[in-house]
Protein backbone atom coordinates (compact mmCIF):
# COMPACT_ATOMS: atom_id res chain seq x y z
CA UNK A 1 0.00 0.00 0.00
CA UNK A 2 1.01 3.60 -0.53
CA UNK A 3 -0.28 7.07 0.31
CA UNK A 4 -0.60 7.35 -3.47
CA UNK A 5 -2.86 4.32 -3.89
CA UNK A 6 -5.75 6.50 -5.05
CA UNK A 7 -3.77 8.18 -7.82
CA UNK A 8 -5.57 7.57 -11.11
CA UNK A 9 -3.68 6.64 -14.24
CA UNK A 10 -3.36 9.73 -16.45
CA UNK A 11 -4.02 9.54 -20.17
CA UNK A 12 -0.94 8.79 -22.31
CA UNK A 13 0.63 11.65 -24.28
CA UNK A 14 -0.11 10.70 -27.85
CA UNK A 15 3.19 11.66 -29.55
CA UNK A 16 5.33 9.93 -26.93
CA UNK A 17 3.19 6.79 -27.01
CA UNK A 18 3.45 6.79 -30.79
CA UNK A 19 7.26 6.98 -30.74
CA UNK A 20 7.39 4.16 -28.21
CA UNK A 21 5.24 1.99 -30.47
CA UNK A 22 7.39 2.94 -33.45
CA UNK A 23 10.59 1.98 -31.62
CA UNK A 24 9.14 -1.43 -30.76
CA UNK A 25 8.03 -2.11 -34.35
CA UNK A 26 10.44 -4.39 -36.24
CA UNK A 27 8.90 -3.77 -39.70
CA UNK A 28 11.69 -2.76 -42.07
CA UNK A 29 9.88 0.07 -43.85
CA UNK A 30 8.31 1.64 -40.77
CA UNK A 31 8.13 5.45 -40.83
CA UNK A 32 7.78 7.84 -37.89
CA UNK A 33 5.74 10.87 -38.87
CA UNK A 34 4.74 11.67 -35.31
CA UNK A 35 7.73 13.33 -33.74
CA UNK A 36 8.26 17.07 -34.18
CA UNK A 37 12.00 17.15 -34.67
CA UNK A 38 14.12 17.79 -37.76
CA UNK A 39 15.68 14.81 -39.51
CA UNK A 40 18.31 14.68 -42.24
CA UNK A 41 17.72 13.02 -45.61
CA UNK A 42 18.84 9.82 -43.93
CA UNK A 43 16.26 10.22 -41.18
CA UNK A 44 18.80 11.11 -38.49
CA UNK A 45 18.83 13.95 -35.92
CA UNK A 46 21.03 16.94 -36.87
CA UNK A 47 23.25 18.91 -34.51
CA UNK A 48 23.81 22.19 -36.35
CA UNK A 49 27.51 22.69 -37.23
CA UNK A 50 27.38 26.24 -35.86
CA UNK A 51 26.16 24.86 -32.52
CA UNK A 52 29.06 22.37 -32.41
CA UNK A 53 31.47 25.18 -33.23
CA UNK A 54 30.18 27.41 -30.41
CA UNK A 55 30.21 24.51 -27.96
CA UNK A 56 33.91 23.99 -28.69
CA UNK A 57 34.57 27.67 -28.02
CA UNK A 58 32.55 27.57 -24.80
CA UNK A 59 34.43 24.50 -23.58
CA UNK A 60 37.72 26.33 -24.12
CA UNK A 61 36.57 29.58 -22.51
CA UNK A 62 38.31 29.90 -19.15
CA UNK A 63 36.24 32.93 -18.16
CA UNK A 64 33.00 30.94 -17.91
CA UNK A 65 31.94 29.51 -14.58
CA UNK A 66 28.94 27.78 -13.03
CA UNK A 67 27.56 30.70 -11.03
CA UNK A 68 23.79 31.24 -10.99
CA UNK A 69 22.28 33.30 -13.77
CA UNK A 70 19.92 36.15 -12.82
CA UNK A 71 16.30 35.03 -12.18
CA UNK A 72 15.20 36.50 -15.52
CA UNK A 73 18.12 34.89 -17.35
CA UNK A 74 21.18 35.91 -19.31
CA UNK A 75 20.83 39.56 -20.40
CA UNK A 76 22.92 38.98 -23.56
CA UNK A 77 20.62 36.13 -24.57
CA UNK A 78 17.36 37.91 -23.74
CA UNK A 79 18.27 41.04 -25.67
CA UNK A 80 19.42 39.03 -28.68
CA UNK A 81 16.31 36.82 -28.68
CA UNK A 82 13.89 39.74 -28.35
CA UNK A 83 15.73 41.66 -31.09
CA UNK A 84 15.61 38.66 -33.39
CA UNK A 85 11.86 38.50 -32.95
CA UNK A 86 11.03 42.18 -33.24
CA UNK A 87 13.79 43.17 -35.66
CA UNK A 88 17.05 44.67 -34.41
CA UNK A 89 15.98 48.24 -35.19
CA UNK A 90 12.39 48.06 -33.91
CA UNK A 91 11.59 51.40 -32.20
CA UNK A 92 10.03 49.65 -29.18
CA UNK A 93 13.53 48.45 -28.27
CA UNK A 94 14.96 51.97 -28.29
CA UNK A 95 11.95 53.17 -26.33
CA UNK A 96 12.75 50.56 -23.66
CA UNK A 97 9.27 49.12 -23.70
CA UNK A 98 10.12 45.62 -24.83
CA UNK A 99 12.22 43.08 -22.97
CA UNK A 100 12.96 39.37 -22.86
CA UNK A 101 12.92 36.77 -20.13
CA UNK A 102 14.94 33.59 -20.56
CA UNK A 103 12.70 30.57 -20.04
CA UNK A 104 12.77 26.79 -20.27
CA UNK A 105 12.14 26.56 -24.01
CA UNK A 106 8.80 27.50 -25.55
CA UNK A 107 6.78 25.48 -23.07
CA UNK A 108 8.47 27.12 -20.09
CA UNK A 109 7.88 30.56 -21.59
CA UNK A 110 4.19 29.74 -21.99
CA UNK A 111 3.99 28.57 -18.39
CA UNK A 112 5.70 31.70 -17.03
CA UNK A 113 3.50 33.91 -19.22
CA UNK A 114 0.34 32.11 -18.11
CA UNK A 115 1.19 32.27 -14.42
CA UNK A 116 1.98 35.98 -14.65
CA UNK A 117 -1.25 36.67 -16.57
CA UNK A 118 -3.40 34.75 -14.09
CA UNK A 119 -2.05 36.93 -11.32
CA UNK A 120 -1.86 40.30 -13.10
CA UNK A 121 -4.28 40.50 -16.01
CA UNK A 122 -7.52 39.98 -14.16
CA UNK A 123 -8.89 37.30 -16.47
CA UNK A 124 -8.71 33.53 -16.30
CA UNK A 125 -10.15 32.89 -19.74
CA UNK A 126 -7.91 31.88 -22.61
CA UNK A 127 -8.69 31.04 -26.20
CA UNK A 128 -6.84 28.56 -28.37
CA UNK A 129 -7.29 27.64 -32.00
CA UNK A 130 -9.28 24.57 -32.90
CA UNK A 131 -7.15 22.56 -33.32
CA UNK A 132 -3.96 23.64 -31.56
CA UNK A 133 -0.73 22.19 -30.16
CA UNK A 134 -2.18 19.85 -27.56
CA UNK A 135 -0.06 21.22 -24.72
CA UNK A 136 -1.55 24.73 -24.68
CA UNK A 137 -4.52 23.77 -22.54
CA UNK A 138 -2.49 21.69 -20.08
CA UNK A 139 0.04 24.49 -19.56
CA UNK A 140 -2.62 27.16 -19.09
CA UNK A 141 -4.77 25.03 -16.81
CA UNK A 142 -1.79 24.03 -14.67
CA UNK A 143 -0.88 27.72 -14.36
CA UNK A 144 -4.33 28.50 -12.93
CA UNK A 145 -6.44 29.54 -15.93
CA UNK A 146 -9.98 28.38 -15.30
CA UNK A 147 -11.49 28.43 -18.70
CA UNK A 148 -10.05 27.38 -21.99
CA UNK A 149 -12.25 28.06 -24.97
CA UNK A 150 -11.51 27.28 -28.56
CA UNK A 151 -11.92 29.56 -31.54
CA UNK A 152 -12.62 28.12 -34.98
CA UNK A 153 -9.50 27.94 -37.12
CA UNK A 154 -9.31 24.99 -39.47
CA UNK A 155 -12.03 24.19 -41.94
CA UNK A 156 -11.92 20.50 -42.84
CA UNK A 157 -14.00 21.03 -45.99
CA UNK A 158 -11.86 23.86 -47.30
CA UNK A 159 -8.67 22.31 -45.92
CA UNK A 160 -7.74 25.84 -44.94
CA UNK A 161 -8.43 28.69 -42.54
CA UNK A 162 -11.98 29.30 -41.34
CA UNK A 163 -11.49 33.07 -41.09
CA UNK A 164 -15.12 34.06 -40.62
CA UNK A 165 -15.57 31.43 -37.87
CA UNK A 166 -12.41 32.64 -36.17
CA UNK A 167 -13.43 36.30 -36.29
CA UNK A 168 -16.90 35.50 -34.99
CA UNK A 169 -15.57 33.48 -32.04
CA UNK A 170 -13.01 36.14 -31.14
CA UNK A 171 -15.61 38.87 -31.33
CA UNK A 172 -17.65 37.00 -28.71
CA UNK A 173 -14.71 36.71 -26.30
CA UNK A 174 -14.98 38.65 -23.03
CA UNK A 175 -12.65 41.64 -22.61
CA UNK A 176 -9.10 40.74 -21.50
CA UNK A 177 -9.36 37.13 -22.60
CA UNK A 178 -5.92 35.83 -23.56
CA UNK A 179 -5.83 34.84 -27.22
CA UNK A 180 -3.13 32.31 -28.09
CA UNK A 181 -2.00 32.84 -31.68
CA UNK A 182 0.62 30.86 -33.56
CA UNK A 183 3.19 33.32 -34.90
CA UNK A 184 3.89 31.15 -37.95
CA UNK A 185 3.74 27.53 -39.10
CA UNK A 186 0.57 26.74 -37.17
CA UNK A 187 0.83 23.44 -35.30
CA UNK A 188 -0.83 21.07 -36.22
CA UNK A 189 -2.36 22.37 -39.45
CA UNK A 190 0.58 24.12 -41.17
CA UNK A 191 -1.99 26.71 -42.25
CA UNK A 192 -1.27 30.39 -41.46
CA UNK A 193 -3.44 33.45 -42.02
CA UNK A 194 -2.39 35.71 -44.90
CA UNK A 195 -1.32 39.29 -44.15
CA UNK A 196 -4.80 40.60 -45.00
CA UNK A 197 -6.34 37.99 -42.71
CA UNK A 198 -3.98 38.95 -39.86
CA UNK A 199 -5.15 42.54 -40.26
CA UNK A 200 -8.75 41.48 -39.72
CA UNK A 201 -7.77 39.34 -36.72
CA UNK A 202 -5.91 42.31 -35.22
CA UNK A 203 -8.97 44.53 -35.74
CA UNK A 204 -11.17 42.23 -33.65
CA UNK A 205 -8.57 41.78 -30.92
CA UNK A 206 -8.17 45.54 -30.70
CA UNK A 207 -11.86 46.33 -30.78
CA UNK A 208 -12.77 43.71 -28.17
CA UNK A 209 -9.77 44.61 -25.94
CA UNK A 210 -8.39 41.06 -25.92
CA UNK A 211 -4.82 40.18 -24.98
CA UNK A 212 -2.72 38.60 -27.77
CA UNK A 213 -0.16 35.99 -26.83
CA UNK A 214 1.89 34.79 -29.78
CA UNK A 215 3.52 31.39 -29.63
CA UNK A 216 6.59 31.45 -31.87
CA UNK A 217 8.15 27.99 -32.01
CA UNK A 218 9.34 28.10 -35.63
CA UNK A 219 10.88 31.48 -36.49
CA UNK A 220 13.21 30.96 -39.46
CA UNK A 221 12.43 27.27 -39.53
CA UNK A 222 9.16 27.79 -41.40
CA UNK A 223 10.17 29.82 -44.45
CA UNK A 224 13.95 30.02 -43.96
CA UNK A 225 13.54 33.78 -43.45
CA UNK A 226 13.58 35.22 -39.93
CA UNK A 227 11.76 38.40 -40.98
CA UNK A 228 8.98 36.69 -42.87
CA UNK A 229 8.25 34.27 -40.03
CA UNK A 230 8.02 37.18 -37.56
CA UNK A 231 5.75 39.28 -39.75
CA UNK A 232 2.54 38.79 -37.75
CA UNK A 233 4.15 39.61 -34.39
CA UNK A 234 5.87 42.71 -35.81
CA UNK A 235 2.64 43.82 -37.45
CA UNK A 236 0.77 43.66 -34.12
CA UNK A 237 3.60 45.55 -32.41
CA UNK A 238 3.56 48.23 -35.13
CA UNK A 239 -0.15 48.72 -34.49
CA UNK A 240 0.57 49.50 -30.85
CA UNK A 241 -0.65 46.31 -29.17
CA UNK A 242 0.72 45.29 -25.81
CA UNK A 243 1.50 41.61 -26.18
CA UNK A 244 3.56 38.62 -25.14
CA UNK A 245 5.42 36.29 -27.45
CA UNK A 246 6.86 32.98 -26.31
CA UNK A 247 9.89 31.92 -28.34
CA UNK A 248 11.39 28.47 -28.64
CA UNK A 249 14.91 27.78 -29.90
CA UNK A 250 14.27 24.03 -30.01
CA UNK A 251 13.55 23.74 -33.74
CA UNK A 252 15.41 26.63 -35.34
CA UNK A 253 18.64 25.85 -33.42
CA UNK A 254 18.04 22.12 -33.04
CA UNK A 255 18.41 22.63 -29.27
CA UNK A 256 15.45 20.47 -28.26
CA UNK A 257 16.88 19.11 -25.02
CA UNK A 258 18.68 22.27 -23.92
CA UNK A 259 15.31 23.85 -23.07
CA UNK A 260 16.14 27.33 -24.27
CA UNK A 261 13.39 29.84 -24.90
CA UNK A 262 12.49 33.46 -24.36
CA UNK A 263 9.38 35.35 -23.37
CA UNK A 264 9.21 38.70 -25.14
CA UNK A 265 7.06 41.29 -23.42
CA UNK A 266 5.98 44.40 -25.32
CA UNK A 267 4.40 47.19 -23.29
CA UNK A 268 2.97 50.59 -24.17
CA UNK A 269 4.83 52.55 -21.55
CA UNK A 270 8.39 52.02 -20.29
CA UNK A 271 7.33 53.42 -16.91
CA UNK A 272 5.75 50.09 -15.98
CA UNK A 273 8.58 47.82 -17.08
CA UNK A 274 10.28 47.74 -13.68
CA UNK A 275 7.18 46.69 -11.73
CA UNK A 276 6.25 44.14 -14.38
CA UNK A 277 9.73 42.61 -14.27
CA UNK A 278 9.55 42.47 -10.47
CA UNK A 279 6.41 40.30 -10.68
CA UNK A 280 7.95 38.01 -13.30
CA UNK A 281 10.89 37.66 -10.95
CA UNK A 282 8.58 36.40 -8.20
CA UNK A 283 6.83 33.96 -10.55
CA UNK A 284 10.15 32.43 -11.65
CA UNK A 285 11.83 32.57 -8.25
CA UNK A 286 9.01 30.45 -6.86
CA UNK A 287 8.96 28.07 -9.82
CA UNK A 288 12.59 27.15 -10.57
CA UNK A 289 14.55 30.13 -9.20
CA UNK A 290 16.71 30.73 -12.28
CA UNK A 291 17.43 29.15 -15.66
CA UNK A 292 20.35 27.04 -16.94
CA UNK A 293 23.04 28.71 -19.02
CA UNK A 294 24.26 26.37 -21.74
CA UNK A 295 21.54 26.90 -24.36
CA UNK A 296 21.49 30.63 -23.64
CA UNK A 297 25.25 30.86 -24.21
CA UNK A 298 24.97 29.04 -27.53
CA UNK A 299 22.13 31.19 -28.87
CA UNK A 300 23.59 34.48 -27.61
CA UNK A 301 27.00 33.71 -29.13
CA UNK A 302 25.48 32.92 -32.51
CA UNK A 303 23.08 35.87 -32.64
CA UNK A 304 25.70 38.34 -31.43
CA UNK A 305 28.45 37.31 -33.84
CA UNK A 306 27.91 38.37 -37.49
CA UNK A 307 29.77 35.46 -39.06
CA UNK A 308 28.19 32.78 -36.85
CA UNK A 309 24.80 34.44 -37.42
CA UNK A 310 25.27 34.08 -41.20
CA UNK A 311 26.24 30.40 -40.77
CA UNK A 312 23.12 29.79 -38.71
CA UNK A 313 20.89 31.53 -41.25
CA UNK A 314 22.32 29.12 -43.78
CA UNK A 315 21.35 26.19 -41.55
CA UNK A 316 17.77 27.37 -41.17
CA UNK A 317 17.53 27.72 -44.95
CA UNK A 318 18.81 24.14 -45.30
CA UNK A 319 16.20 22.81 -42.86
CA UNK A 320 13.27 24.76 -44.21
CA UNK A 321 14.07 24.04 -47.85
CA UNK A 322 14.38 20.33 -47.21
CA UNK A 323 10.92 20.36 -45.67
CA UNK A 324 9.53 22.39 -48.58
CA UNK A 325 11.15 19.91 -51.02
CA UNK A 326 9.56 16.97 -49.23
CA UNK A 327 6.16 18.66 -49.38
CA UNK A 328 6.56 18.92 -53.16
CA UNK A 329 7.76 15.32 -53.41
CA UNK A 330 4.87 13.96 -51.36
CA UNK A 331 2.28 15.92 -53.31
CA UNK A 332 3.79 14.82 -56.64
CA UNK A 333 3.84 11.17 -55.56
CA UNK A 334 0.21 11.30 -54.40
CA UNK A 335 -0.91 12.97 -57.62
CA UNK A 336 1.02 10.45 -59.73
CA UNK A 337 -0.85 7.65 -57.97
CA UNK A 338 -4.11 9.54 -58.59
CA UNK A 339 -4.88 9.34 -54.90
CA UNK A 340 -8.49 10.49 -54.38
CA UNK A 341 -8.78 14.13 -53.34
CA UNK A 342 -6.98 17.41 -53.87
CA UNK A 343 -3.42 17.48 -52.46
CA UNK A 344 -2.54 21.12 -53.05
CA UNK A 345 -2.78 21.81 -49.30
CA UNK A 346 0.37 19.72 -48.76
CA UNK A 347 2.45 22.37 -50.52
CA UNK A 348 0.46 25.41 -49.45
CA UNK A 349 0.89 24.52 -45.78
CA UNK A 350 4.07 25.67 -44.06
CA UNK A 351 6.43 24.45 -41.36
CA UNK A 352 7.05 21.12 -39.78
CA UNK A 353 3.52 19.75 -39.78
CA UNK A 354 0.89 18.95 -42.29
CA UNK A 355 -2.74 18.16 -41.78
CA UNK A 356 -3.28 15.48 -44.37
CA UNK A 357 -7.05 15.47 -44.17
CA UNK A 358 -7.06 11.79 -43.21
CA UNK A 359 -9.62 11.10 -40.49
CA UNK A 360 -9.04 9.20 -37.26
CA UNK A 361 -9.86 5.76 -38.68
CA UNK A 362 -7.73 6.31 -41.73
CA UNK A 363 -4.82 7.59 -39.63
CA UNK A 364 -4.99 4.59 -37.31
CA UNK A 365 -5.16 2.30 -40.33
CA UNK A 366 -1.96 3.94 -41.65
CA UNK A 367 -0.26 2.96 -38.39
CA UNK A 368 -1.63 -0.57 -38.15
CA UNK A 369 -1.53 -1.63 -41.77
CA UNK A 370 1.38 0.36 -43.16
CA UNK A 371 3.54 1.04 -40.08
CA UNK A 372 3.40 4.76 -40.92
CA UNK A 373 3.15 6.35 -37.47
CA UNK A 374 1.02 9.51 -37.46
CA UNK A 375 -1.37 11.24 -35.06
CA UNK A 376 -5.06 10.34 -34.99
CA UNK A 377 -5.86 13.86 -36.14
CA UNK A 378 -4.20 13.12 -39.48
CA UNK A 379 -1.20 15.29 -38.64
CA UNK A 380 2.13 14.24 -40.08
CA UNK A 381 5.56 15.70 -39.41
CA UNK A 382 7.15 16.56 -42.74
CA UNK A 383 10.57 16.03 -41.12
CA UNK A 384 9.92 12.30 -41.04
CA UNK A 385 9.35 12.22 -44.82
CA UNK A 386 12.66 11.59 -46.64
CA UNK A 387 13.67 10.95 -50.26
CA UNK A 388 13.93 7.25 -49.44
CA UNK A 389 10.48 6.83 -47.86
CA UNK A 390 8.31 9.38 -49.66
CA UNK A 391 7.10 6.85 -52.28
CA UNK A 392 6.22 4.36 -49.57
CA UNK A 393 4.30 7.01 -47.57
CA UNK A 394 2.38 8.08 -50.69
CA UNK A 395 1.51 4.47 -51.55
CA UNK A 396 0.30 3.91 -47.99
CA UNK A 397 -1.95 7.00 -48.13
CA UNK A 398 -3.18 5.96 -51.56
CA UNK A 399 -4.04 2.43 -50.44
CA UNK A 400 -5.77 3.77 -47.32
CA UNK A 401 -8.01 6.07 -49.35
CA UNK A 402 -8.92 3.51 -52.00
N1 LIG B 1 4.42 25.81 -29.22
C1 LIG B 1 4.21 25.09 -30.32
C2 LIG B 1 3.11 25.49 -31.23
C3 LIG B 1 5.00 23.97 -30.58
O1 LIG B 1 4.76 23.27 -31.69
C4 LIG B 1 6.04 23.64 -29.69
C5 LIG B 1 6.82 22.44 -29.93
O2 LIG B 1 6.40 21.46 -30.51
C6 LIG B 1 6.23 24.45 -28.58
C7 LIG B 1 5.40 25.53 -28.37
C8 LIG B 1 7.27 24.30 -27.53
O3 LIG B 1 8.28 23.45 -27.66
P1 LIG B 1 9.53 23.52 -26.69
O4 LIG B 1 9.02 23.60 -25.30
O5 LIG B 1 10.24 22.26 -26.97
O6 LIG B 1 10.30 24.73 -27.07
Amino acid sequence: SSVFNQVPLGPPIEVFALTEAYNKDSFEKKVNLGVGAYRTDKGLPWVLPVVKEVEKRLAADETLNKEYLPVLGSPAFCTAATSMLLGFDNPVLKENRAFGIQCLSGTGALRVAAEFLVKQLGSTIFYYSSPTWENHTLVFNNAGFEQGRSYRYWSAEARGLDLSGMLEDLSNAPEKSVIILHACAHNPTGCDPTQEEWEKIADVIEEKKLFPLFDSAYQGFASGDLEKDAWAVRYFVSRGFELFCTQSFAKNFGLYNERIGNLTVVMNDSEFVLTTKSQFTLVIRGMYSNPPSHGANIVANVLNNPSLFEQWKDHIRTMSSRIIEMRKALRTALEKLQTPGDWSHITSQIGMFSYTGLNENQSMYMVKKHHVYMLKSGRISMCGVTPSNVEYVAQAINETLN
